[in-house]
């Protein structure tokens, strides 16, 4: 190992949401293990959700060269944290204090690394789009991180194209209005997804009433600014998307593909020391590990496990459907059900009590689960997920079938690549209802399992073999080991 103080450093700066978190800690680490001395700047909010409920400080302990930072969000402690809104509220926010505090922390030194290096390169979530003019004027080299499906990414970097080609599928009308036939209109303007996309597909802030929506503007922009970043990591593999990212590349040509990354930091560590191996998850909520137990007691395949996620709300109505849906599936469920997942107009938490006791024979429900542990259980069969990224890579790892349910933002577009593109479930995205539940559920456990079990099997094995050794090989140019080597040339 390197002495501290002459290793390569790098600060990463993730989007301050569990998913984003998740992936960046899990780089941070993989980084970290290669030698490379790194600062993680996470809010203050998430760093003391993080050192609260987990061990991350004494974690990280181990990691040679390795210090947290904090800034402020600009948000009380106790702001709700889910739903679009929120994350409306809180780009704002960031741009108005994280923005200007960032400037200054790195004027000031504070951001140098723990033996007093100057940052040289950044490592930013690419959702963030002031580092890089923070970066460009010190001279500091910034490379975009998107934490996003390569198809997603590049649905949002088009949208610019199809609104000035007036494509822009439903430019000056408002949503309220759109009839099911325009939501089903396939586009025809993406160059590599030419025949599978509808409008309902796209992006979540395409339906917004008309093309100067901030939220469009603002991943409009945003992805836009991912050209200007020295290099782009994705946390994809080739074999999944390789042809969306081959039109990537023609935008973005040094764009790293470092994931499955969950998989990769797992294979790195199982040739290292066991206190290593004991990692717990980078996790922002309290993990109720019970559900193991229960797990455990399940016949083979036959539970199907229900997350939304950390941002999804959903009203109350909408989660009644799904509750009876599953009960009447007759399947098990296990279903990690966030006390903020419901939240109806007067703000107050709706989850109805006598759910948890009428569900006691059939299902568990639990308010945060260790996902990766629970998703590689043998008892597991099938996923009811938002079709958050991270989410959607752990169950392709996992071998296990997904039923759709995307809420927002890149969603849309996960779903549908699930559904027609990698065939691994089924897409029941803008439907909820109990008979469709209740069908759909039995569709995924039973009669088209099969089918689904057979992609399932081989996108896992192609996932795995991403990570090996065998893979780096193939795709020299872009993997995490030439990251790393390109981060050692700064
Ligand atoms: N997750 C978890 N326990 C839960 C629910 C989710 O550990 O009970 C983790 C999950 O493994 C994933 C992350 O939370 O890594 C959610 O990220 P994703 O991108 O799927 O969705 P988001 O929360 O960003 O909408």
């Amino acid at each position: 190992m390197e002495l501290e103080s002459k290793a390569p450093y790098v600060l990463i700066f993730p989007l301050p949401a569990q998913g984003h978190v998740n992936s960046m800690l899990n780089l941070a680490q993989l980084l970290s293990l290669s030698g490379i001395n790194i600062t993680s700047l996470n809010t203050d909010h998430n760093h003391n959700r993080l050192v609260f409920h987990t061990d991350i400080l004494d974690r990280f302990a181990c990691f040679l060269g390795f210090q947290f930072k904090s800034i402020p969000d600009g948000l009380l402690a106790d702001h709700p944290r889910a739903g679009d809104r929120f994350m409306e509220m809180f780009f704002d926010s960031i741009t108005l204090v994280t923005e200007p505090l960032f400037k200054e922390m790195m004027l000031s030194g504070q951001l140098n690394s723990a033996t007093g290096q100057l940052v040289p390169c950044i490592i930013t979530d690419g959702s963030l789009s002031f580092p890089i003019d923070v970066g460009n004027k010190l001279g500091i080299l910034v490379i975009h991180f998107r934490t996003i499906s390569a198809c997603s990414f590049w649905a949002y970097f088009y949208i610019q194209d199809m609104i000035e080609a007036g494509k822009h599928p439903i430019r000056d009308t408002m949503v309220t209005t759109l009839e099911k036939e325009d939501m089903d209109y396939f586009i025809r303007s993406v160059p590599g997804k030419e025949t599978f996309l509808r409008i309902r597909d796209l992006p979540s802030f395409c339906r917004a009433r008309n093309t100067t929506d901030s939220n469009l503007q603002q991943v409009k922009n945003m992805t836009r600014q991912s050209p200007r970043a020295h290099a782009l990591m994705l946390n994809s593999f080739e074999d999944l998307e390789g042809l969306v990212l081959s039109h990537i590349r023609t935008k973005c040509p040094k764009t790293y593909t470092i994931g499955p990354l969950h998989a990769f930091f797992k294979s790195k560590l199982e040739s290292k020391t066991t206190l290593l191996q004991s990692v717990s998850p980078n996790s922002l909520f309290e993990v109720d590990k019970s559900c193991m137990v229960w797990l455990d007691a399940q016949p083979l395949k036959y539970v199907i496990y229900v997350s939304f996620g950390s941002i999804t709300v959903m009203t109350k109505d909408e989660l009644m459907e799904f509750w009876y849906g599953l009960v009447n599936s007759k399947k098990r469920f296990l279903w990690s059900i966030r006390p903020d997942l419901v939240t109806q107009k007067d703000g107050k938490d709706q989850i109805p009590l006598e759910l948890f006791e009428g569900t006691k024979d059939r299902g568990y429900m639990v308010g945060w689960v260790p996902q990766e542990e629970v998703l590689a259980h043998q008892a597991i069969g099938g996923f009811l997920t938002h079709s958050g990224w991270n989410s959607t890579l752990e169950s392709i790892v996992a071998e296990v079938p997904m039923i759709c349910w995307p809420y927002f933002a890149d969603q849309q577009t996960n779903s549908r690549f699930v559904s027609e593109v990698w065939k691994l479930g089924m897409d029941m995205k803008d439907v909820c209802d109990r008979v469709m539940v209740k069908k759909i559920v039995n569709h995924l456990m039973e009669k088209r399992r099969e089918i689904f079990m057979k992609s399932a099997t081989e996108m896992a094995r192609l996932a795995k073999e991403s990570v090996s050794e065998a893979c780096k090989k193939r795709h020299y140019h872009y993997n995490l080991d030439h990251l790393i080597k390109d981060i050692r040339l700064m």
